[in-house]
């Protein structure tokens, strides 16, 4: 895939822009999240361990985002959510496992605070034919109150890599999977030239979204966070 090497990222919370490292560092320190931390710990829910996950495509390390869970989710709820910002294409199957390709299977029911601990790296694998390969690195853990309502709550992500037209060098938004898949071509085209890209026999152009399963069986995004 023809991608820059570097990617970088937002904050979701003060809009921040830096690159993969500088992010860690950010959240770490971001005044925003800080304010709600600070605000929070008025309220009267108890408080509950949060794990810092940083995630990233094994092989396009341009994608990736951060991540903070509670301990007393399920890893099934962290697999839903990596299937719906970046990987589902047809229902395939998926698996959780420490140590990479052949390494020990985790039980999707596990809540992830009997697992998890800051320096653990596990990798997940969607699809067992076409593979997505995703890996969860903990990078650190709190104890306190919740950022958001939600179990997961995403706390920056990558940029989505722009592409050019080959034809005419305007900005891109299709890929077309029939050079993908005849020539191994990734051919990117503007709105405008792919009405007069002919190949059509594999179907229609798919749009360039923010994921690294992009051209990958039947995946088309879209690559938006379920929240
Ligand atoms: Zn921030
Ligand atoms: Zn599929
Ligand atoms: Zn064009
Ligand atoms: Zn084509």
């Amino acid at each position: 895939m023809k991608t820059r090497a570097q990617s970088r990222g937002r904050c979701e919370f003060c809009g921040m822009e830096t690159n993969k490292g500088g992010m860690v560092r950010h959240l770490q320190k971001c005044a925003k999240i800080n304010d709600i931390l600070e605000r929070s710990n008025d309220q009267k829910s108890s408080k509950k361990v949060y794990y810092h996950l940083g995630v990233e495509d094994a092989y396009s390390k341009i994608f990736w985002f951060n991540l903070e869970m509670a301990g007393s989710e399920t890893l099934e709820y962290l697999d839903a959510y990596l299937r719906a910002i970046w990987l589902e294409c047809c229902d395939h199957l998926s698996e959780f496992n420490v140590g990479g390709w052949g390494g020990k299977t985790l039980d999707m029911e596990t809540k992830v605070g009997v697992i998890f601990k800051p320096g653990l790296e596990i990798t997940h694998f969607y699809d067992f034919g076409t593979t997505s390969e995703t890996k969860v690195k903990i990078l650190d853990s709190r104890i306190g109150k919740p950022l958001s309502k939600h179990p997961l709550t995403l706390l920056a992500r990558n940029i989505a890599p722009e592409y050019k037209c080959v034809n005419c060098g305007k900005k891109a938004r299709w890929l077309c999977m029939e050079c993908l898949r005849e020539n191994n071509t990734w051919e990117t085209f503007c709105d405008e030239c792919v009405e007069k890209h002919t190949n059509k026999e594999y179907g229609e152009a798919i749009p360039l979204v923010n994921s690294p399963r992009l051209g990958m069986c039947g995946y088309t995004g879209p690559a938006v966070p379920p929240y």
